[in-house]
């Protein structure tokens, strides 16, 4: 397994590209990131609606002929940003629940912690995992912006606590760290929520 990272736009939101064919969060300008490395798009998956996640869905998805995956309660991102910023409109192509998809062959697990967004979910794939903004190298995603809820992201953050093995962590903003690292400074913000 192969995984490209490029932070993009000005919120340096990290791109992530699996085997060359699976896109991540393609963020503004990440297009250009994904044709210099792929051929073909077999997915694009959001981590979660915010226009710094998905800016490039659109381009990315005519061009490759990709169809976007996000969990369902986050769909309405895609049409409506509540931040005024605008990204280019585009319809998901399926809407995700917690639980396991396959795509080309390759196994994701998908979580669904919501708090940050209503659809914030982590991408599981072997031993790595993506978390968006609901968990960072050291802190969580915000959660007083527009559609947060601060108590899921409570419910949420205990909910990852009970995660029972290891894995590194790869954020939408940020260096990577691991579900065991993760698990040691979360409480601290549970007490602060
Ligand atoms: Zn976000
Ligand atoms: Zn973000």
């Amino acid at each position: 397994m192969e995984i490209l990272v490029k932070p993009c736009g000005e919120f340096y939101t990290n791109c992530y590209i699996v085997d060359r064919s699976i896109v991540i969060d393609p963020g503004v300008g990440a297009f250009e990131f994904v044709k210099e490395h792929c051929d073909e798009v077999k997915a694009i998956i959001n981590t979660h609606g915010h226009f710094d996640h998905i800016w490039d869905n659109k381009k990315v998805k005519e061009y490759f002929n990709a169809p976007i995956y996000i969990h369902k309660n986050d769909a309405f991102f895609l049409e409506n940003d509540p931040f005024g910023f605008n990204p280019p409109k585009v319809k998901p192509d399926f809407l995700l629940d917690e639980g396991e998809i396959e795509i080309t062959g390759k196994k994701f697990l998908i979580r669904h912690f919501p708090g940050h967004t209503p659809g914030s979910i982590t991408i599981e794939f072997e031993n790595d995992m993506f978390s968006g903004d609901f968990i960072f190298d050291g802190s969580i995603g915000r959660v007083d912006f527009p559609y947060s809820n601060p108590e899921k992201m409570k419910k949420s953050i205990k909910k990852f606590l009970e995660i029972p093995y290891d894995k590194r962590i790869l954020p939408g903003h940020g260096p990577t760290t691991t579900i065991k690292k993760a698990q040691k400074f979360l409480p601290m913000w549970l007490d602060y929520l």
